[in-house]
């Protein structure tokens, strides 16, 4: 404790401790007792940590994965897959969500939540999310080209807390919708409230608003976004989290839930997309809510592009059908 300027100061150190033994060199003695103050520094801060064992094999898995995950970006192995949201109100395909998927040569196709985490600790999440912008905005301004989507389609994408608090992320989302020849409004950019509520987040959404892009609050209703501050937010989409939607059928408290998020949307102008609907009468429900709109398993699964064009085809066919004999 010290005072300076009339101020006092509090100064407290994390202190991180390596044991080198024979053989041991400077630079590996450094980045272990770099790791150890890391730990102290999760574990509350202001306290010391010595390199164990443990924490030797949890760096050792982390380099592992972070190595295996800058190798599969190198060989192509990550994918895009394309899940429906719907307009309930009008019956219409609103537009898709890009979910990554990691196609490993040995165990098969891995799920973001088995390496997005990891991805974000380690920094490469940056390169990933770059590649699914990039294939996201690719592949709409495709289905715009050959017909099968019009401008009103749009294509929205997950971005990490650590993608949105770094302003770069503005030119990179500039020149993907550039490059794909698309309009900004058909990209719409997902974050979390956490990210939303970060240092920093607040100059990136205003100038993703000024391009034109869309941005939506993903798992809405899991964070904690204060309501005053989700009022002065140039946000246009809520996602209502799975969670409520899964129980709102049989449990009270999740139905008032999922009503008050439709009716906060609605007061604040804002679009609201009912997350994880996969049985018909939740859809039922939701659309007696006045739900605007909705995606989950019921609609249709993530798919592979050959897939989601074909499933593409088949509504926009279905709704011409439909169209003719009325
Ligand atoms: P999310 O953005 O909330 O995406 C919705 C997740 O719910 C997807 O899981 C989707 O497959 C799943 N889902 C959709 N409908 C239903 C349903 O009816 N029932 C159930 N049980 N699940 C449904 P997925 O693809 O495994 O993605 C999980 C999370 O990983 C995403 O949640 C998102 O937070 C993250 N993620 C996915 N792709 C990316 C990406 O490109 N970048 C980043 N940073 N995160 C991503
Ligand atoms: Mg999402
Ligand atoms: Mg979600």
């Amino acid at each position: 404790l010290f005072r300076s300027a009339g101020q006092t100061i509090r100064l407290s150190g994390s202190i991180g401790v390596a044991i080198g033994g024979p053989g041991a060199s400077a630079g590996s003695l450094l980045r272990d007792a770099d790791a150890a103050m890391y730990r102290a520094k999760e574990r509350g801060k202001a306290r010391w940590e010595i390199f164990d064992d443990e924490l030797r094999d949890a760096t050792q898995r982390r380099l592992e994965i972070e190595t295996a995950l800058h190798t599969a970006l190198e060989r192509g192995e990550f994918l895009v897959e394309y899940q429906p949201i719907v307009d309930l109100t009008a019956d219409r395909i609103e537009g898709l969500e890009a979910l990554v998927r990691w196609r490993h040569p040995e165990r098969g196709v891995v799920p973001p939540s088995d390496f997005v985490d990891l991805a974000e600790e380690t920094g490469i999440i940056g390169a990933i999310g770059e590649f699914v912008l990039g294939e996201a905005c690719r592949q709409i301004g495709a289905w715009m080209a050959d017909g099968t989507v019009d401008s009103r389609f749009s294509v929205s994408v997950n971005l990490s807390a650590r993608q949105f608090e770094d302003e770069h992320i503005v030119d990179i989302v500039r020149s993907a919708i550039a490059d794909a020849a698309i309009e900004p409004h058909q990209l719409c950019i997902e974050v979390t409230e956490g990210t939303l509520m970060a240092n920093g987040s607040a100059v990136v959404l205003e100038r993703l608003h000024d391009l034109g892009v869309r941005v939506a609050i993903d798992d809405f209703g899991t964070g904690y976004s204060s309501m005053t501050y989700l009022h002065r937010l140039t946000v246009d989409t809520l996602k209502i989290d799975q969670a409520f939607v899964a129980g709102m059928c049989d449990d009270r408290l999740d139905r008032t839930i999922v009503e008050l998020l439709l009716r906060l949307g609605d007061s604040l102008g804002l679009q609201v997309v009912a997350e994880g609907v996969d049985s018909s009468k939740k859809l039922a429900l939701l659309k007696e809510l006045g739900c605007p709109w909705a995606q989950g398993f019921l609609i249709a699964k993530p798919m592979r592009v050959n897939d989601a064009t074909r499933w593409l085809r088949q509504q926009a066919a279905l709704a011409a059908s439909i169209v003719s004999t009325t």
